[in-house]
């Protein structure tokens, strides 16, 4: 095993000097790191294609032709050497800029040649500029010139020292020399043959010098499933582990404060994915197992009560409970809610956040230690060391994308039982993210709004149709409706972006005058206290506009507001847009989102509007915007290290991930300690790769 350790200036073709830049430049210490250093792509060399085959953005190719004609023409800088070329489907020009002298005395009129190159049209003509050439001999043929030829990244500083492409092909082949007697195989057999991979030696030869595309494509499939597997069974490694360690309170009846709240106070019926996510909380609360679940329910599907109704589970059976928001006007917001929901004081709530008054903070905490207090609502100040719970039992993280991993286990300290933890997020993932984000959580979904909520209408106008919009606007007021006007804040171009929102404000005061309207104006800008109460003459029905900067994007809950408009909006990100939208259509009004952006845009920002107003649905938005965006823009990817993928893509790759995890699933049911004989790889792999995690049991 030891080979794949050496360091990479004992390789044939590397040496001190190279070693230096390949560990600079790529990363590359060891041999095992470049054997994982991938090609990017491969050339096509298995093939010559007919010169009528070949059409505008064609890749590179590889033609077979019998040179024609070849001169020199134009003058000084647009000096070229031109060659015409045939085969029996048409002819092309190849074209030289550089070389010039030197490239004419090489040619041979009337030769077969090979030629590689990227084919483009010039003034309607084929052609390609310095074609790669060689006269085409029995040769080339015999010595199997066709093949899938690699293609790795290099840089400028590496191609100094003449590691381009064809260098590190060249160390490549060298380190195959040497190490692929040594390859071992890391997944089991039964595996291997359950979803038809290739041995682990063959796939890596094969992705860097592969035979054919037939099997490049099952090397490539193989070592994703290899990757995308142990990271897998990391992730549920990790759970499993906790289950062991982490004893959990147990919640075992369910009593009166939750019963009283369900027979005499909950205003509505609940839904049956609400019903069914609280059947899971309840089912694992009971396991005496900290229980780590992910709640992900599009925005109004009601997971705030979902929320309270865990907490009133907690309270019953003699624990504290705490909700944490990631805003003070979501914090506040919940809070005021949870209050209205439970109306009496059956249950006693506080609420804590940077601006409570250093009295009622003390208090706040005395109560809290001393265990008069059931419910504390807070942002994070709810973390700091000052918070002492008496019996903490269950903690809430609403949003969950905007606390790191760090704050979460912050929480679990709160106790010596590490409070149960349910994280709430509106922002739907792709499932294949949520496996690999949340992997060691539990998932459930709420699927399902509120019966009688009328889908919102989504609607897209360019700028040019602004007037249309301000009547809208006005026409929807007269009804009695409200109205949130939203402009994007993105940090870069702060200044423009007031600067945007100030204009804004200016023409809407204009068209919606003084006494008639009146105009709310909540951005980043304002003290919390002034945002607090120009958000407060909004929810209570004092102003009929809302303007904003994204402030407003997470959870306020204003249902008599019914028409989202959203400034700008090509330059929204989609989970962001529909966020934002998500503001409206709480009430039983038809609610209205109004997208302006605009006369021209982006291909890319046309389809995020499209989708817009094509969709309702978060999770085939958020699917949208994971082909559009990839893993890496998507919150909350950013820490996961799911960017570490060296070549599974989880965009791309969702069956194989789906495979992978399947089949951790399975393990982890029937042997999660790894002590099977054809388990015995996995746990060897582990040791090996010093993951931090062993797999010997916890004493
Ligand atoms: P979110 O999931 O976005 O946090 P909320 O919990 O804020 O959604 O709920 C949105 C609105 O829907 C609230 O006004 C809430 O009272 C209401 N609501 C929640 N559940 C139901 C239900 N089952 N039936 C009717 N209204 C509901
Ligand atoms: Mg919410």
């Amino acid at each position: 095993m030891q080979i794949f350790n050496t360091p990479i200036e004992y390789l044939k073709g590397v040496g001190p000097q190279r070693a230096e830049v390949l560990k600079k430049e790529l990363g590359i210490f060891i041999y095992q790191d470049l054997l994982h250093y991938y090609p990017f792509r491969y050339i096509d060399k298995t093939r010559y294609y007919k010169i009528n085959e070949i059409y505008q953005d064609f890749p590179l190719v590889q033609i077979l032709v019998r040179l024609k004609s070849f001169e020199i023409i134009g003058e000084k800088q647009a000096k070229r050497l031109v060659a015409r070329v045939i085969d029996d489907t048409g002819e092309l020009e190849l074209v030289w800029f550089k070389g010039l002298r030197w490239v004419e005395r090489t040619l041979k009129l009337n030769q077969l040649y090979v030629v590689f190159g990227k084919p483009t049209f010039f003034n309607g003509k084929l052609q390609i500029a310095h074609p790669e050439m060689d006269l085409f001999s029995r040769d080339t043929k015999e010595r199997g010139n066709l093949s899938l030829q690699p293609v790795y990244s290099s840089t400028e500083k590496l191609k100094q020292f003449a590691l381009d492409s064809k260098g590190l092909q060249k160390i490549m082949s060298n380190l195959l020399d040497v190490i692929a007697i040594e390859i071992e195989e890391v997944l089991p057999q039964y595996i291997l043959n359950k979803y038809k991979l290739l041995p682990r030696k063959e796939a890596l030869m094969q992705i860097h010098f592969p035979a054919s595309t037939a099997i490049l494509s099952r090397s490539q499939a193989t070592l994703k499933f290899e990757e995308l597997f142990f990271i897998q069974l990391k992730l549920l490694k990790i759970k499993h582990l906790r289950s062991l360690k982490f004893k959990g309170s147990v919640f075992s009846i369910v009593g009166e404060k939750f019963n009283h709240f369900y027979e005499n106070l909950l205003p509505f019926q609940l839904t049956g994915a609400q019903k069914k996510v609280l059947r899971e909380i309840r089912i694992d609360t009971q396991k005496g197992i900290q229980m780590n679940r992910l709640v992900q329910g599009d925005v109004g599907s009601g997971k705030t009560v979902v929320a309270l109704m865990s907490m009133l589970l907690a309270i019953d059976n003699g624990f504290q409970a705490c909700m944490m928001a990631p805003t003070e006007i979501l914090a506040t917001q919940h809070y005021a809610s949870i209050r209205d929901m439970l109306q009496d004081d059956f249950v006693k709530v506080a609420l804590l956040t940077g601006s409570t008054k250093r009295k009622d903070r003390k208090k706040i905490l005395e109560d809290l230690e001393n265990g008069t207090l059931d419910i504390l609502v807070g942002t994070h100040a709810l973390i700091e060391d000052t918070v002492v719970f008496k019996h903490l039992g269950l903690a809430v993280i609403d949003e969950q994308h905007r606390f790191g991993v760090e704050q979460r286990a912050k929480l679990w300290r709160k106790n010596p039982i590490p409070p149960h933890v349910l994280v709430m997020t509106a922002t739907p993932i792709p499932r294949t993210l949520a496996m690999s984000l949340y992997g060691d959580l539990d998932v459930s979904v709420i699927n399902e709004l509120p019966a009688g909520r009328k889908p919102i209408q989504t609607i897209h106008l360019y700028e040019n149709q602004r007037l249309r919009m301000f009547g809208f606007m006005r026409r929807e007021i007269a009804k009695g409706r409200q109205v949130y006007v939203v402009y994007p804040l993105i940090q870069e171009s702060a200044k423009l972006d007031l600067k945007n929102l100030q204009d804004g404000i200016e023409v809407l005061s204009r068209e919606f005058p003084l006494p008639q309207y009146k105009i709310s104006i909540v951005h980043g800008q304002l003290k919390p206290e002034d945002k607090e109460f120009e958000m407060q003459r909004f929810i209570k029905g004092q102003t009929q506009i809302m303007v904003a900067t994204t402030v407003i994007e997470v959870g306020v809950n204003v249902p008599n507001a019914s028409v989202m408009i959203i400034e700008n909006a090509e330059r929204f990100g989609l989970s962001q847009l529909h966020q934002l939208r998500g503001r409206v259509g709480r009430g039983s009004e038809q609610s209205f989102c109004i997208l302006m952006s605009k006369d021209k845009l982006s291909k890319e920002g046309k389809v995020r509007l499209d989708t817009m107003v094509k969709t309702n649905d978060g999770f085939e938005i958020s699917e949208v915007d994971l082909q559009l965006r990839g893993p890496g823009d998507i919150e909350g990817t950013q820490q996961s290290g799911v960017l570490d993928l060296k070549l599974a893509d989880l965009t791309h790759d969702q069956n194989i991930l789906q495979e992978a995890r399947n089949t951790v699933l399975e393990i982890m049911e029937s042997d999660p300690e790894l002590e099977k004989p054809e388990h015995q790889m996995l746990r060897n792999y582990f040791k090996k790769h010093n993951t931090g995690i062993t797999f010997d049991k916890i004493s």
